[in-house]
Parts: structure tokens; C-alpha cells; sequence
């Protein structure tokens, strides 16, 4: 990679030049056009002419030249906004040219809203103008104008509300000349946080990674990975950096896997610098978007804490980057443009000159290899915090102890669970599938409910009464009939979801206030922060959930975690389907104990002797990675080999296995690469379309951008069928 300085000048066009101005929309390259009558500069936000329409684009250099002078049209204004910040201009190229994406659809991220590059609309406010003559006076007006004499201007719906009158006496008294309009500029909205406020006492590992840390701001570009421990304390580590960021007038950016999740988190940055941060992800309404997005530009929002798409927000003086939990799948986009945010924050650091912070209980493998190649610096965090011990994690071995037919609790868990309630703690069940059932059968002739879009069988969610695909959305009520066999009342729940292992639960545990979490019982942030709320202050006795219940929440009640379906991870051809699990696993265990109260974590397998199992029992997570990355390693896989998939998918199953054809003559041959494929992806069928999957395979030395980009030129694309790439792939869906 060849990164070019933090600060080149800033080069200015002047009028008549021709520029280059790159357009948010998914064409090959940026656009000539001339500059007006105004000079314009690199960044510049410009409106022009594009096909009879009038399109708004960003300065991205000078002219390339390929186009005849006299075609080329003028810019038609320059936009009243600060120029898009040259560190996000580069990450904007650095990610079109690694991901193969155009670069006009990576500046779409960067420009999200559009509305925020017009200067905000003054507030209508007004303030008291010479009394003019023979002004009608009511006991109403004379409030008003009693109310605006001391001041120097007010909003005018306050004016109403501080006078204790309706808007129409305001109005009225503006008609009749007795106050004057005037404009007045929106207050600021993000409040600074406070990063001088003592923060926790440090323990003394804890104390030495946040010295490394805040150190690491005077020392340019470097990536730190705080590996500690569930419970280490490493928020409480990464915290000290973000002040010191702070105090040497840097914004700060945090990267949180899901955001919406993070109310515990929120609270406790508030409580840590006294007012909340700034969010950015995709709940927020428009309004909001927009004077984040402003604030970002203008420095006044310090501190953003955002999904990955905060990673293209147009920061002033970004000086910190932290990505917690670093190893998350979720910060890979695998819609439109597919990149890593992580390892995206770490080129967008690279371009700005700072740190950017890792942190994670179970780093990536990747970023482990990394720490070991000495490219990153590793801040061990080993123990819990305050003596907190590591909950003890036991296998159940689901062929010796199998729960009653049509049961999915074993005994020893069962008993695990008494125990728990009895001594007034709290337990948590882990299963990761929303719903009541995965599949639906009739006992008569074997009929099972498929989704008609995708390669998947309908999940039944009792509570809501339908049979749902977790793939498209397609969804029907359970008929009372077989479709297939017109069998009465013959329908089988085969398998269970968290539904049916809440259910299960009331049965076995009727005293208990159980409550179940997924994605789809909860409404929203709020009502997720409420039912964190209620399990905090032990509303709840037994929590069952999916994978959101995994995510850094602390309960200090909670002593006991069991996992309903250890193995569930473990299928698939997934190359990191082992690592991912040990992760999630982890995660879920890392719940158990937190506090004074000691934890453990029952494991239902029907794998007891699987590499994941025995790492997790015997806590030794370096001996697992290291034999994984030893197994890719031998098979060229990444960290140690470069992969890139193909996904070509249309509506006709014939057309496209005929277009696989050609991709497949028209793969690179080259001794250090292979192609893989057309293989039907584990989703062959996804949402209407057909899908195939190539794999390329590369050593570390081969530019695999370059030798897709030259495949992709030697194809003809037909009607319908579309070809997407994606580097590093992640997800084999
Ligand atoms: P991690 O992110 O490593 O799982 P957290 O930062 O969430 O750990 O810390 C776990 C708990 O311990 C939190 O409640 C946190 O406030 C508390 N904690 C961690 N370090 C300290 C400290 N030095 N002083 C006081 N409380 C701490
Ligand atoms: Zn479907």
C-alpha cells in the first residue's frame, strides 16, 4: 500500500481550468467539467450539469483530459459547505480501488445527506422594534412585549411560551411592526465532554495499557489491540485514551458492532464525561443526520460514536479511532459497497496520522497475526476486574445426558438452573435462532414449509402466529390444512428457537420471571435499554436469547449462562465457522459472573472432544488460534493467502449457469492462483434469484484486485445477471 502524506497543499482551480468532480453514483470514474466564474479547491462540494439534471459532486483534481474541451460543461455552483476533509477524499479512493466498488458509490457513503451541504435555515426569532402609533394594546401583547424588553432577540415559539400566550398574539404584533424579525443561528447541540473529570482508579494492568495507549497519541499512525478479558475493564481503558484525545483537541471516533444495542454503553460514557456522545447509525431520524453530519464537519461533535458508516463522516481534526469489539462480523458490509470497517479504520488512521485502538476478548485471528508480524502492539488485560474470577465453563454431553424427547434442557443444566433461582441469582439460555421452530413438517406425508424466494425453510414464530423466512421476510399464516396431503392438525414443530426454549422454561421453572431477547421482540433501542434495565435491577430471573444478549451487557446478578445448542456454528463450509463460534461462545460465557458472585457456563454439545469445546473448557484460546491459523496457513488461506469471491446471480437458472460458463473460461491461470467454482451458493435461491459463487484463491504476493478487475473486463455481462465482488469475503451465505 502506498499512502501519501496527512497534509499535501490544498490545491486550488482557477476559473476556466478543468476539473475532475466525482458524482455519488456508481459510474467508472469521476467527471470533467470547466470551472466557473469562482475558483474552486480540491474538496469543494460543486452542483453540476449531468444528463439534463443537475447532480451534486465533490472537487476530486484536476481534468483528466479524455474528453474533447468543447463537450465539457461548467460547474454550476459551488455549495456553501466545508470541503470534504482530503484524509476521507483518500479513504474514499482506498476503498473503491481494495474493494472494487466505483468510487462514485464509495463517496455516496460520504455524502449521505445531501440536505446538511445547504447552510442551516436561521430560526425565525424576533425582538422588540420602536412601539408604532396607536398600537391596539391587550393584556396579551402587553405580556409579549414586556417578555421581549430585556432581551435581545427570542425564538418566537419561546417568546409565545415565556409570555404565556398563543403564537397568534406574536404574529400579530410582528404585523403590526411592534417586534422585528431577525434570523438567529440554531444553538449548539453537542455539548463537549468533559475530559477532565477523574475517570476510574486504574488497576495496575490496566493502568500500563492505558499509559500505552495515550502515549500512542504523540507517536503518528499506530494500531493498538487491547486484549483483555471479558470484564477487564478495557472500556474503562480505552476511555483514558479518548480523554487524552480530548484534551489535545482531537475528535474522536468509536466503532461499536451494534449500535443500537449500546444503551449500557452510553450510559456509561456519559457517566465517565458528563454529557452523551454523538451517534451516528441508522436509526437516526433526518433531522438528526443531519446536524450530526454538520457538527462532525464543523469539529463541534467531539466524540462519535457510530456504526461502521461512521467511518465516512467528514471529521475536521479526527485524531482516535477505537473499534470495540474488534472481531465482530457485523462491522463487515455485505450489501453495495463490501468492506471491513475495521480494517478500514486502520487505513483511514493511517491516512490521518493517529492511533486507532482495537479492543476484544477474542481478538480476530487476523489481527493476532498482525500482533505477531509486530504491525500491531498488543495491551494484555489477563484478569477481571476486582478480583471478578472467570466463570467456570463445563461441556454437557448431549449423548450421555439428553433432555426428554421433544425437550432441549439437559438435566445437569436443569439442575444448574434450580440452583441458580434458588439462591436469588439470575440465569441466562442461549440460542441463537429467533422464533419458536426452524421447521415445520406434516407428520402425514412429510411436507415441509419452504420460503418460494430462497433456499430455506420458514421458521415459525408462535407468538405472531406465522411461519417466516429469515432470508426475504415472506411470511403466511400456519394453514389448517397440509398443502400437501390435506392432513388435519398434522403439523410437527421440528427443532427449537428461543421461543420454544422459553416455553420449555416456564414449564420447568414456573416461579421464575423469564423474558426472552431477540431482535424481533424487541421495538427499538428504547425498549431494549428497558429490558437491560429490568435484568439489571433483577426484574428478570431468566433471560433466553440470541446472540444480541451476548454483547457486552453487565449484569452483576447474572451467575449462570447456559447454551442450548453449542454446535450450532459448526456446520457449513465456513472457513472461520470454528474461530466464529469459539468467539460467540466466549462472548456469551463472558456474561456469567461479572461481579462478586461467581459464574458458570453449561455447554450442550453432542461434540465434546471438538477443538472449539476444549478451548473453551480448558481457557486456553492461543493454543486454538495458533492451531487454526496453522491449518490456514497450510492451506493458503487468509490471513496467509488472498481470497476473493464472485457472486453472480439472475432470475433465470439457465441464462446464468450458461454466464458461469464463461466466467470459468474466462478465470486467470497463473501458477499462484485458483479459481474455485461456479458452485451454488448455500443460498442458492435468495429472494427470487439464482446465485453461484466463484472463489479465487492467491498468494500474498499477487495483486488480486488487478487480476479480478482484468476478469471482469473479458466478461459480457447479459440482461438481468449481476456480478458482484468481494474481497476478503466473510460471509458464505
Ligand atoms: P470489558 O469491556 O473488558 O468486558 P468493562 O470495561 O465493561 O470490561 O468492565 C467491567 C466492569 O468492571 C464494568 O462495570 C466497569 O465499570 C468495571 N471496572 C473495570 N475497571 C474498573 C476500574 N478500574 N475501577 C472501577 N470499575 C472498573
Ligand atoms: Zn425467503
Amino acid at each position: 500500500m502506498v499512502f501519501a502524506s496527512a497534509n499535501s497543499p490544498h490545491r486550488i482551480f482557477p476559473s476556466g481550468s478543468r476539473i475532475a468532480v466525482l458524482l455519488p453514483l456508481p459510474l467508472a470514474g469521476a467527471y470533467d467539467y470547466h470551472v466557473g466564474a469562482e475558483p474552486l479547491g480540491e474538496g469543494d462540494f460543486v452542483a453540476v450539469p449531468l444528463g439534463g439534471r443537475e447532480v451534486i459532486g465533490v472537487v476530486w483534481g484536476e481534468g483528466a483530459g479524455t474528453v474533447d474541451t468543447a463537450r465539457i460543461k461548467p460547474v454550476t455552483r459551488r455549495l456553501p459547505a466545508s470541503p470534504l476533509p482530503e484524509p476521507l477524499r483518500k479513504l474514499v479512493d482506498w476503498v473503491a480501488s481494495y474493494t472494487l466498488a466505483p468510487a462514485g458509490a464509495v463517496l455516496k457513503m460520504a455524502m449521505s445527506v445531501p440536505s446538511a451541504l445547504e447552510p442551516p435555515k436561521p430560526l425565525a426569532a424576533c425582538r422588540l422594534a420602536a412601539p408604532p402609533p396607536g398600537l391596539k394594546m391587550t393584556p396579551a401583547r402587553r405580556r409579549v412585549l414586556d417578555t421581549a424588553a430585556g432581551q435581545p432577540a427570542m425564538i418566537m415559539a419561546d417568546l409565545a411560551r415565556a409570555a404565556g400566550v398563543g403564537p397568534s398574539v406574536v404574529k400579530g404584533l410582528l404585523e403590526a411592526g411592534a417586534l422585528e424579525a431577525v434570523g438567529m443561528a440554531p444553538p449548539a447541540t453537542f455539548a463537549t465532554p468533559d475530559w477532565a473529570r477523574p475517570g476510574a482508579v486504574l488497576s495496575p494492568d490496566q493502568e500500563v495499557a492505558a499509559a500505552a495507549a495515550v502515549a500512542a497519541l504523540d507517536g503518528g499512525f499506530s494500531v493498538l489491540l487491547i486484549d483483555g478479558v471479558t470484564g477487564s475493564g478495557k472500556t474503562e481503558v480505552y476511555f483514558a485514551a479518548v480523554a487524552a484525545a480530548l484534551a489535545k483537541g482531537r475528535q474522536v471516533l468509536v466503532l461499536l458492532p451494534e449500535i443500537a444495542l449500546s444503551a449500557q454503553w452510553l450510559g456509561r460514557f456519559a457517566a465517565r464525561f458528563g454529557v452523551a456522545p454523538a451517534e451516528w447509525h441508522s436509526e437516526l431520524g433526518d433531522a438528526a443526520r443531519r446536524e450530526t453530519w454538520r457538527a462532525v464537519a464543523s469539529g463541534e461533535a467531539r466524540v462519535v460514536v457510530g456504526a461502521r458508516s461512521a467511518l465516512f463522516l467528514p471529521f475536521l481534526k479526527l485524531g482516535l479511532i477505537i473499534v470495540d469489539e474488534e472481531h465482530e462480523s457485523a462491522f463487515k458490509q455485505e450489501e453495495g459497497v463490501t468492506y471491513h470497517a475495521r480494517d478500514m479504520a486502520v487505513v483511514r488512521a493511517r491516512l490521518g496520522a493517529f492511533p486507532v485502538v482495537l479492543a476484544s476478548a477474542t481478538p480476530a485471528l487476523e489481527t493476532l497475526a498482525n500482533v505477531q508480524a509486530g504491525r500491531y502492539t498488543r495491551l494484555h488485560l489477563p484478569d477481571r476486574h476486582a478480583g471478578a474470577t472467570m466463570p467456570a465453563i463445563a461441556v454437557v454431553d448431549m449423548r450421555r445426558t439428553p433432555p426428554p424427547r421433544n425437550f432441549w434442557l439437559s438435566p445437569p443444566l436443569v439442575t444448574a438452573i434450580e440452583e441458580t433461582l434458588a439462591a436469588g441469582e439470575q440465569a441466562m439460555l442461549y440460542l441463537n435462532r429467533r422464533g419458536y421452530a426452524p421447521l415445520t413438517l406434516c407428520r402425514g406425508c412429510g411436507y415441509r414449509f419452504q420460503c418460494p424466494h430462497c433456499t430455506a425453510w420458514l421458521v415459525e414464530h408462535r407468538a405472531a402466529g406465522r411461519l417466516v423466512c429469515h432470508h426475504c421476510g415472506y411470511f403466511i399464516r400456519p394453514p389448517r390444512l397440509c398443502p400437501e396431503c390435506e392432513a388435519e392438525a398434522s403439523f410437527a414443530a421440528c427443532g427449537p428457537g428461543v421461543e420454544r426454549v422459553a416455553e420449555e422454561a416456564a414449564h420447568r421453572f414456573p416461579e421464575a420471571r423469564i423474558e426472552v431477547m431477540a431482535s424481533d421482540t424487541l421495538a427499538g433501542p428504547e425498549a431494549t435499554a428497558e429490558l437491560v434495565r429490568r435484568v439489571t435491577e433483577r426484574e428478570i430471573d431468566l433471560l433466553v436469547g440470541t446472540q444480541i444478549v451476548a454483547k457486552g451487557y453487565h449484569f452483576p446478578w447474572l451467575t449462570l449462562v447456559g447454551v442450548v445448542d453449542a454446535d450450532l456454528g459448526l456446520e457449513g463450509g465456513d472457513l472461520r465457522a470454528a474461530e466464529r463460534t469459539h468467539q460467540m461462545l466466549s462472548q456469551v460465557s463472558g456474561r456469567a459472573g461479572r461481579a462478586e458472585r461467581p459464574g458458570r457456563v453449561f455447554l450442550q454439545t453432542f461434540q465434546p472432544a471438538h477443538p472449539v469445546m476444549l478451548a473453551l473448557t480448558s481457557g486456553d484460546r492461543d493454543d486454538f488460534i495458533a492451531r487454526e491459523a496453522e491449518a490456514r496457513r497450510d492451506a493458503g488461506m487468509p490471513p496467509f493467502g488472498r481470497l476473493a469471491a464472485l457472486i453472480v446471480s439472475g432470475p433465470e437458472a439457465a441464462i446464468l449457469d450458461a454466464f458461469c460458463r464463461d466466467v470459468a473460461k474466462a478465470a486467470p491461470r497463473d501458477g499462484d492462483v485458483s479459481v474455485l467454482g461456479p458452485a451454488p451458493a448455500p443460498l442458492a435461491l435468495l429472494r427470487g434469484r439464482h446465485r453461484r459463487r466463484f472463489l479465487v484463491k492467491a498468494t500474498r504476493s499477487v495483486n488480486l484486485q488487478a487480476l479480478v478487475k482484468a476478469w471482469l473486463t473479458r466478461l459480457k455481462v447479459p440482461n438481468g445477471v449481476r456480478v458482484q465482488v468481494d474481497m476478503d469475503p466473510y460471509s458464505f451465505f
